[in-house]
């Protein structure tokens, strides 16, 4: 058997360790996969089970039955655990763990291996953690396990110390511009500014192309940000909505404005315009530069900083960001604030 992951953009050393234990027979009974999201990491998740259970010389070959069935999330040995939607947040509880572990001492029907995946790992309660730590200590030879987070400070300790950790990272812009390019037939202009926005994030170069939802967000973005220039507390309010609707988008849209500013602050310190993520909209990010000096820039990203903690921390949404977006106004309205802000943010 050859293993190659074809399909997966960047990951070179996760790829190879993977492929490597597979052909060699040397898998792990438990995997972290872990890195910022939009990485490919639950892609990744479903590959390696493709792999294991694909029936081609050359794994995993996308259209098989186990590769299709594997895709569907409807293969026999392969269970993906959603977290439910039924609290406040998502959860991960401690009955969905302890069915996983009822099930997992059963030997596989067809294959030699039954495998799990927990997407989002972060969202196990303490308690579906402790009950999962023991299969993690005696796992059955058929198992493997995969947990997917972009914060595995969330997990327990032992947790961690139970999993061979991969680590996935940002993509290298040229590599994602050849994947736009050959895979999506771009032009290489437009190759090239697609990846710098990705900022080393292939999922979101492929949303931006494909999905208008996310192409109006980026929009609604750009407004904002003009509009906290024009210093109007109500206004700013008003465009900011959209980062109102869901924890994703405010993170996607903090996110945005952490480049965004690193983007202003190339531009005030006078660096070259290849260094800028949003390079397409060079004269805009000129005009808006004019508005901070490096004190309030640095304030600024604090307060993205302090925005995204107390999202994090599960904070009313609606609060944080009309906060954040008054803070931001009134930096520009009067940039000796920034001492004060930055006190308040220190403390
Ligand atoms: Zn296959």
């Amino acid at each position: 058997m050859k293993v190659s992951f074809k399909r997966m953009i960047g990951q070179e050393q996760v790829k190879k360790l993977l492929s490597r234990a597979l052909e060699n027979g040397q898998l792990s009974h438990g995997y972290l996969f872990e890195g910022p999201e939009g990485l490919g990491k639950r892609k990744m998740a479903k590959e390696l089970a493709a792999a294991i259970f694909c029936s081609q010389e050359d794994a995993p070959c996308g259209s098989c039955n186990a590769c299709r069935q594997v895709e569907a999330e409807t293969h026999a040995e392969f269970r993906w655990i959603r977290s439910s939607e039924e609290g406040k947040e998502p959860t991960v509880s401690v009955d969905m763990i302890r069915n996983l572990v009822k099930d997992i001492y059963l030997k596989p029907y067809e294959t030699d291996y039954k495998i799990y995946v927990i997407p989002e790992a972060d969202t196990m309660t303490p308690q579906a953690q402790n009950a999962l730590l023991k299969t993690l200590e005696e796992p059955p030879d058929h198992s493997v396990i995969i947990l997917v987070t972009p914060e595995p400070e969330r997990l327990l300790p032992t947790i961690l110390s139970r999993c061979q950790r991969l680590v996935f990272r940002p993509v290298k812009k040229e590599v994602l511009e050849t994947y736009l390019q050959e895979e999506k037939q771009m032009t290489p202009d437009k190759a090239k500014t697609l990846a710098a926005f990705a900022n080393g994030i292939p999922e979101r170069a492929v949303e931006m192309l494909e999905n208008e939802t996310y192409q109006q967000e980026y929009k609604d973005f750009l407004q904002l940000t003009d509009s906290i220039m024009e210093k109007n507390y109500g206004l700013a309010i008003e465009k900011g909505e959209f980062m109102q609707q869901k924890k994703n988008q405010a993170m996607w849209a903090l996110a945005f404005w952490q480049e965004w500013l690193r983007d202003l602050h190339i531009i005030l310190m006078g660096g070259s315009t290849d260094l800028l993520v949003h390079q397409n909209q060079e004269s805009r990010l000129r005009k808006q530069a004019a508005f901070f000096n490096e004190n309030t820039i640095q304030t600024a990203q604090k307060l993205m900083e302090s925005a995204r903690e107390d999202i994090r921390t599960h904070g009313n949404l609606s609060f944080i960001v009309e906060t954040l977006l008054i803070n931001l106004v009134k930096l520009v309205k009067d940039p000796s604030q920034a001492d004060q802000l930055d006190g308040f943010l220190d403390s």
